[in-house]
């Protein structure tokens, strides 16, 4: 009988202290949030507002590296597996996401896919040569360029706060209200910009990461590429057909992103009748660095900036 209870009390240590090695528990009862990209991490900081203190929060290649040729780290993997909340595009540049999870320590691990959050909203990848093998369907990742896809994914992040830290409940809710308003305010003066200005047409010299963007507005659009595939060379006939569509269709500048080096955007610029065409830099707020952030840039900030910029190309 003796024998028995000192079995279970052995047992019982066993257990404590395996719970007790578990980091976020060591980290004086901080939720832990990892991000795999700058909007969920910057959409978790305004839900937790003031509370942000009692968050460790942490964003996954925040040197600015591109996201789509992103790999975790030994420690990025480990961070991720007992963190409380991890929250990720769920596009195809991160199947490293189905291992790492692989390896959770924490089986309460709360995962948001943002591609899963807007169900119906995901925009299919457009069939590539090659690429004919996969059986499962591939969706364009950059689903936060879409300030209504947006909406539902600080809904979705709000709820998961509240299982974690249910006491504050209320508190997540207000931010949540607040900041939604500021989204579907953002969202109407896009609604207006694009019935208000001429053009109805934005031609993509450049990788192509605003798919939802161009159809949240209805907005007619000719890219080079589908999507962001890095190592992409646009053929001859890709750049003649830009060209021509600017001459035959009055459009006078041409989209690249943050960090372009406006080489293709430049050459179908020169294959244009005039060659009088202007080149802006939009921002896919996909590969932020942390001394970008700590200069004060935001999500809604970007998408400003943006609204600025389409409204240039349009008019
Ligand atoms: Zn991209």
């Amino acid at each position: 009988m003796r024998k028995i209870s000192a079995l279970v009390m052995i047992l019982c240590i066993c257990i404590s202290f395996s719970s007790c090695s578990r980091p976020e528990l060591v980290d004086d009862g901080k939720i832990s949030v990892v991000c795999a990209g700058f909007s969920a991490y910057d959409w978790v900081s305004v839900l937790c507002g003031d509370r942000i203190s009692k968050i460790d929060l942490k964003m996954l290649g925040d040197n600015g590296a591109d996201m789509h040729s992103y790999q975790p780290s030994v420690e990025d993997i480990a961070r991720i597996g007992n963190c409380d909340l991890f929250i990720y595009s769920g596009g195809e540049s991160e199947t490293w996401v189905d291992d790492a999870l692989k390896n959770a320590v924490n089986p309460d691990i709360i995962v948001i896919n943002m591609v899963d959050v807007i169900g119906e909203n995901a925009i299919e990848h457009e069939e590539h040569e090659g690429h004919e093998d996969h059986d499962e369907m591939e969706y364009d990742e950059h689903v936060w360029l879409s300030l209504k896809n947006a909406c539902l994914i600080v809904n979705e992040i709000e709820h998961a706060l509240e299982t974690l830290d249910g006491e504050n409940a209320e508190y997540y809710r207000g931010q949540c209200e607040e900041y939604t308003k500021l989204l579907m305010g953002l969202d109407e003066r896009y609604e207006k910009m694009t019935k208000n200005t001429a053009g109805n047409t934005l031609i993509f010299g450049d990788r192509f990461p605003f798919r939802y963007l161009v159809e949240d507005y209805g907005l007619n659009y000719y890219a080079a590429f589908d999507g962001c595939s890095a190592d992409t060379e646009a053929s001859f006939e890709i750049i003649t057909s830009l060209a021509d569509k600017m001459d035959e269709l009055h459009v006078d500048c041409i989209i690249v992103i943050e960090g372009s080096d406006k080489r293709l955007a430049n050459t179908i610029k020169d294959s244009t009748k005039t060659g009088n065409k202007s080149i802006l830099e939009a921002d896919s707020i996909q590969s932020v660095s942390k001394k970008k952030m700590d200069m004060g840039y935001t999500y809604i900030g970007a998408m400003e900036n943006n609204l600025e910029l389409f409204e240039k190309a349009l008019r």
